[in-house]
C-alpha cells in the first residue's frame, strides 16, 4: 500500500530559533495526537536542516526534507547546495521543481530532471512538483502541461528510480492564493497522473506511488481533498508555519 504523506514547505520563513521552536511544537503534537500511519515531512530552509533534523529524531513519524538542491554534483557554483550536502545533514527527502523554482528562478523540466537524478543517486527521495498556471487551465491545457512535465522530467527514470519518487500536484493558481483546487479538480488530475505512470511503468508502480495535493490546503479543506482515492496527502505551504494548523491538517488523513 502506498504511503500517506503530509509535508510542510516552510519556504523562506522563520529564523533559526523560530524554526527550531516550530519543529519542536510539531514533533510534540504529532507524538501526542497523531495515531494514523502517516509520514510527516518538514522542509525548513537549508540553514535549519541540521538543527531541525536533530530535533525530529524524537519522533519516528517525522522526517526531514530540503526545499531544493543544486543541479550539479559539486564545484564552482557559488550559493548552491548539492543533493549530497543535504543528505549529509540528515535530509531524507528533497522537494524538486516547485513552481516558485520554475517561475521565479527559471528552472525548466530538463533541470528538474537533472536534480531528480542527482538526488536519487545520492539516496534521497525526491518530491517532484508539477502543476499548471491559471492561463494554462483556463485555456484547457492542464492535462497537456502535466503530461509534458511528467514526460520531460520523470519518465526517463528506471522502474527502480521512479519507485522512490513522491509526486506533488500543485496548481500554480492555488499556491499561496487562498483558492484551492476543488476536490473534483484534484482527483481528476491525480487520477490522470497515476494513469500516466501506469501506462509507462505498470500497475504495481502506479499503485504504490504517493501523489500529494498542494495549493492553499488548510485544516478546513484538507478532509475533502484527502478523501479522494488518488490523493495520498498534501504538500502544505503557508499553513505549515503554524504548528496547530499543520497538525490539524495531518489529522485529516
Ligand atoms: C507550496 O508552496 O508548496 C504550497 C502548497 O503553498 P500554500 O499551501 O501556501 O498554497
Amino acid at each position: 500500500m502506498r504511503k500517506k504523506i503530509v509535508a510542510g514547505n516552510w519556504k523562506m520563513n522563520t529564523d533559526y530559533p523560530q524554526g527550531l521552536w516550530l519543529a519542536s511544537e510539531v514533533v510534540n503534537m504529532v507524538n501526542d495526537e497523531v495515531l494514523s500511519n502517516v509520514t510527516v515531512i518538514l522542509a525548513p530552509p537549508f540553514s535549519h536542516l541540521y538543527g531541525v533534523g536533530q530535533l525530529i529524531k524524537e519522533s519516528p513519524k517525522v522526517h526531514l526534507a530540503a526545499q531544493n538542491c543544486g543541479s550539479e554534483k559539486s564545484g564552482a557554483f557559488t550559493g548552491e547546495v548539492s543533493a549530497s550536502m543535504v543528505k549529509s545533514v540528515g535530509a531524507e527527502y528533497v522537494i524538486i521543481g516547485h513552481s516558485e523554482r520554475r517561475h521565479i528562478y527559471g528552472e525548466n523540466n530538463a533541470m528538474v530532471e537533472r536534480k531528480i537524478k542527482l538526488s536519487l543517486e545520492t539516496g534521497l527521495y525526491p518530491i517532484f512538483c508539477c502543476g499548471e498556471t491559471l492561463n494554462e487551465r483556463n485555456s484547457g491545457k492542464h492535462f497537456q502541461v502535466i503530461n509534458s512535465q511528467l514526460e520531460e522530467a520523470l519518465f526517463e527514470l528506471t522502474e527502480n528510480e521512479i519507485s522512490r519518487v513522491v509526486i506533488a500536484y500543485e496548481p500554480v493558481w492555488a499556491i499561496g492564493t487562498g483558492v484551492n483546487a476543488t476536490s473534483h479538480q484534484a482527483q481528476e488530475i491525480h487520477h490522470f497522473i497515476r494513469n500516466s505512470i501506469k501506462e509507462k511503468y505498470g500497475e504495481s508502480i502506479s499503485d504504490s506511488t504517493s501523489i500529494l495535493y498542494g495549493g492553499s490546503c488548510n485544516s478546513k479543506n484538507a478532509k475533502e481533498l484527502f478523501c479522494n482515492p488518488d490523493v495520498d496527502g498534501g504538500l502544505i505551504g503557508g499553513a505549515s508555519l503554524k504548528s496547530r494548523e499543520f497538525v490539524d491538517i495531518i489529522k485529516m488523513i
